[in-house]
């Protein structure tokens, strides 16, 4: 195996799934709901495979309606325009979005600021890429961006800023002040910026995802990246896309191309019509989503973690050392046989290895009645 991939292993994903297949725990790792999506999404999909005509390659940049309905979707949602013929890119899931991008813009020993606990193919495509990845620390309670470590972060041979929100795994949306202070830190350092934001319609509390390509001076200069797993509950479909100026969108998909060329046929279209959903689907998401938060958050925090309550995605973080242990691998190791439930320790998405070591990140994507019977099996287990 080549040098750059060492250490990589197998993703914290897959072997937590393993290992709640293999004890029957309730799987509250790895972030996959376990409802479907719109019904009408899924009819749709059904209908392109059975008509014939989406089972072949699609158009290596993505079928036109795909494209449309995702610049619909920028300019209803964030009042952005895009062109669909040239400042779309279909791909393989955010994924291979964000694997492409790095592919596309880093030179090797380029570096490449992000935000740490890092979602976990950040750190192995930087390294495919060749690339230096230099962390910023979100730290507990709150895991708010530090702009003066960010600052100090980008240096010489700084390329590209990482940003991702909601942030996976801390649940963090960056505030409009946050975010201006990225946005400024990009122009004056000319720096090109990709931004993950997969989560981008689960922000609860009535605090808003503002995309970073919406601030003065970044539009020319950042790649959005958002896929439809999250948003319409297929994390297996695996379409995403990317959204940037036709210089940036033409570096990606001369990566792209030779990654997956195309992917998802009978799903592009079935995509484009969830993406025009009326506004009332994406409220009743978030609002459930939100409901759910808040179950989990009560559930943990009665049965005697230390809760962080998360301002988005699926995900929120507990410290495991309010319980008595000290290290989140091995709770998490230890907790389906001990209580038949799986959770993700932050520690592998971090550098700094002590910052992350207590904390544990459980998904809440999932029906009330399999959250409820995970808390109730966690305090059965645990509470002292
Ligand atoms: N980025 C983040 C922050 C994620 O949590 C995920 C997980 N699904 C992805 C990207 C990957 O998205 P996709 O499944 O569309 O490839
Ligand atoms: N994004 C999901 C998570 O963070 C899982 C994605 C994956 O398995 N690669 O849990």
């Amino acid at each position: 195996m080549a040098a750059r991939l060492h250490g990589l292993g197998t993703t914290i994903f897959a072997e937590m799934s393993a290992l709640a297949v293999r004890t029957g725990a309730i799987n509250l790792g790895q972030g996959f709901p376990d409802t479907d999506g719109p019904s009408s999404m899924l009819e749709a999909a059904v209908g392109a495979i059975r008509s014939g005509q989406h089972n072949q390659y699609p158009p290596g940049i993505g079928i036109p309606a795909l494209r449309t309905a995702v610049t619909d979707h920028q300019k209803r949602f964030y009042d952005l325009s895009y062109d669909p013929d040239t400042e779309v890119l279909i791909t393989a899931g955010a994924t291979e979005a964000i694997a492409a991008a790095l592919l596309a813009l880093v030179e090797p020993g380029d570096e490449v600021v992000a935000m740490e606990p890092y979602y976990d193919s950040y750190a192995a495509c930087i390294a495919m890429a060749g690339g230096q990845r230099v962390p910023v620390t979100l730290r507990p309670p709150e895991f708010r961006l530090d702009l003066d470590a960010l600052r100090a972060a980008v240096g010489p041979r700084t390329k590209v800023l990482l940003v991702n929100t909601p942030h996976n795994p801390t649940g963090t949306v960056l505030t409009p002040n946050e975010l201006s202070a990225v946005a400024a830190l990009a122009c004056e350092r000319d720096l090109l910026v990709i931004t993950d934001e997969v989560y981008e319609h689960l922000a609860y509390d009535g605090a808003p995802h503002v995309p970073l390509a919406s601030y003065p001076g970044m539009r020319e200069r950042t790649v959005t990246i958002s896929s439809a797993g999250k948003t319409f509950a297929v994390t297996g479909w695996k379409i995403g896309w990317v959204c940037a100026t036709p210089e940036l969108v033409d570096a990606v998909k001369t990566a792209k191309q030779f990654l997956t060329y195309v992917s998802g046929g009978p799903f592009q279209p079935a995509v484009a019509t969830a993406l025009a959903l009326d506004d009332s689907y994406y409220v009743e998401l978030r609002d459930s989503l939100q409901a759910k938060r808040n179950l989990l958050c009560a559930g943990l925090a009665d049965v005697g973690f230390e809760v962080f309550v998360p301002q988005g995605t699926y995900f929120l973080t507990t410290d495991v050392r309010s319980l008595g242990y000290d290290d989140g691998v091995e709770f998490c190791r230890m907790l389906p046989e001990r209580c038949g439930v799986v959770a993700i320790p932050h520690e592998v998405f971090y550098d700094d290895k002590t910052a992350g070591r207590p904390l544990v990140r459980w998904a809440f994507c999932k029906r009330d009645e399999v959250l409820v019977e995970a808390v109730d099996r966690l305090g059965r287990g645990l509470r002292r």
